[in-house]
């Protein structure tokens, strides 16, 4: 069998993992955790020799002792290793020897012998025996059966809009055995810059990460927001986006994570009070509630209960937010239980004008509004300060091609085939199609070029007047991101061309032009401008 060698160094001492090249995605997870000697519940992060997090995954490329990668706990539960080590035994370090004596033996031998199947059988029923003792589940030292099945792909689409109510009870419960985790240093300073790659994070994973947020910008101490409480916020939170391609969870939390990450490149906590970044944060936080994977048109289009409920003014906006104070009537999920009456009143209203500033139809009123506040902008001056939180909740919201490529590429491909989604209803049920939607008539890189340069890079380029700093961190990638899909438009439409050419050649010689392939390219003739796309 075709096997791959990994080399990795953890807790500082090298270790190396022989791989089938056809390993199934879990059994490479369950390596590295018991590599890390790491719980069921701890974090694990696998760095390459430049520092970049990369997917512990099937497709891990093979290195060699000197590109080592290094394998790290990055978010420990203290107590796991602790009862392991007063337990005074270790399955994993046990069941490892077993394979490295067998390997061995099957390479002097040509044989496994019957001795080894018989410990082996036995090694398994101990295993069985204590992962029947559920307390004892969470040791770390086998496989978590409650794990369920493994992570989505980013592209992943379950037909069922609401997550079931299993799914949300695991992911709840694997996250407040979670929020005790401590959280490495280096993950926290990474959280706070625009590289950061959501795709390495899972569910219960990432309300840790939202709960750090809101410690390290000391909102638990200043507003006295109780731990329970806001895990009990974050958790609703999670429940109420739904299973969609992009308009999810974790897109609320990559818009979150980039308004977090603003918050300290500006460093704009000495510039505004504590109060209005906890509205920025929060307003990140709630942006995309109950989002139904339709955007505003088709609401007003179809007459659905939002549009009527809502007078077809922002149907989608208003019920995001409105959804995010029904969370917070609840006494047990709000995070603002403590505040004053007056503190929560300007809340409440923060909260509301940052989520309706995320209607793309507002989106040249809104920035047309900062440019003409810019050449006297003052951060004393509440009017100002109110339009700069909607600037800066717009741009985190339409952030991802700030992003590195390789972070930002799977979020084009879930915003597609949430648009794909939506024409597909809106032709079956004859409703207006909109154009850059329409799955024939709109391609990745012509999605891309018109919406960055007339509506990303305008947007970016006035907060970066404001902020120079921020020149490196979100404008440069942008333009990169330009290149990248003008080049891709550019390759398409010479695809289109041969292919054109190929197939009038065949005609010419009576060829059956039915058996050339058209290029992916060669329906295209996007119009890709239109602003209301969020
Ligand atoms: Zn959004």
């Amino acid at each position: 069998m075709a096997t791959k060698i990994i080399y990795f160094t953890v807790h500082g001492r090298p270790e190396q993992a022989e791989l089938p090249v056809d390993c199934p995605a879990q059994d490479v997870k369950d390596l590295f955790r018991s590599a890390a000697e790491a719980g069921p519940h701890d974090i694990l992060k696998l760095y390459s020799p430049k520092g970049n997090i990369i997917n512990i995954s099937p497709s891990l490329e093979p290195n060699s002792p000197h590109s080592c990668y290094k394998l790290e706990v990055v978010a420990a539960d203290c107590n796991s290793a602790e009862l392991a080590g007063a337990l005074g035994f270790d399955l994993s370090s046990m069941e490892k020897r077993l394979q490295g004596l067998e390997k061995k033996i099957l390479i002097e031998a040509g044989e496994t012998p019957a001795v080894v199947y018989e410990m082996k059988k036995q090694v398994d029923s101990f295993r069985k025996k204590l992962e029947s003792v559920e307390h004892l589940s969470w040791l770390g030292l086998f496989k978590d059966l409650s794990e369920g099945p493994h992570k989505p792909s980013p592209f992943y689409h379950k037909r069922t809009l609401h997550r079931t109510r299993e799914e949300c009870e695991h992911v709840r419960e694997k996250f407040l055995q979670m929020s005790s985790l401590e959280v490495s240093e280096e993950v926290r300073q990474y959280l706070k810059t625009p590289t950061f790659d959501n795709w390495q994070w899972e569910d219960a994973e990432i309300m840790v990460l939202l709960q750090v947020m809101y410690t390290d910008l000391d909102f638990t101490a200043t507003f006295n927001i109780e731990p329970e409480v806001l895990q009990q916020f974050l958790f609703e939170i999670y429940r109420r986006y739904n299973n969609i391609p992009f308009h999810n969870f974790k897109h609320c939390f990559c818009v979150t994570q980039m308004m977090y990450g603003l918050i300290w490149l500006t460093d704009l906590r000495s510039k505004m009070d504590s109060i209005d970044l906890l509205i920025m944060l929060t307003s990140a936080v709630c942006h995309d509630l109950d989002h139904a994977g339709y955007n505003n048109a088709y609401q007003i289009n179809a007459r659905t209960e939002l549009a009527l409920r809502y007078n077809d003014i922002s149907p989608l906006e208003n019920h995001h937010c409105a959804v995010a104070f029904e969370i917070l009537e609840k006494t047990e999920s709000n995070i603002f239980r403590n505040l004053s009456m007056d503190q929560y009143k300007r809340i409440r209203e923060g909260i509301i004008k940052c989520i309706l500033a995320t209607d793309m139809t507002r989106h040249s009123d809104i920035l047309n509004k900062f440019k003409s506040i810019l050449p006297t902008f003052d951060f004393t001056n509440k009017d100002h300060r109110d339009v700069l939180m909607m600037i800066l909740i717009k741009v985190s919201d339409i952030s991802n091609e700030a992003r590195p490529m390789e972070v930002a590429e799977p979020w084009l491909d879930c915003l597609l085939q949430e648009f794909y989604n939506q024409s597909d209803v809106e032709k079956l049920e004859g409703l207006p199609v909109t154009p850059f939607m329409d799955r024939d008539k709109v391609t990745k890189p012509s999605s891309q070029t018109g919406f960055i340069r007339f509506v990303l890079l305008p947007l970016f380029i006035e907060l970066a007047n404001l902020f120079p700093c921020l020149e490196q961190h979100i404008i440069d990638p942008v333009r990169k991101a330009l290149d990248y899909y003008t080049e891709m438009e550019k390759a398409l439409e010479r695809e289109k061309q041969n292919w054109a050419q190929s197939e009038s050649a065949a005609k010419s010689k009576g060829g059956d032009s039915q058996t050339n392939a058209g290029p992916e390219a060669s329906k295209p003739d996007a119009q890709s401008t239109k602003v209301d796309i969020f």
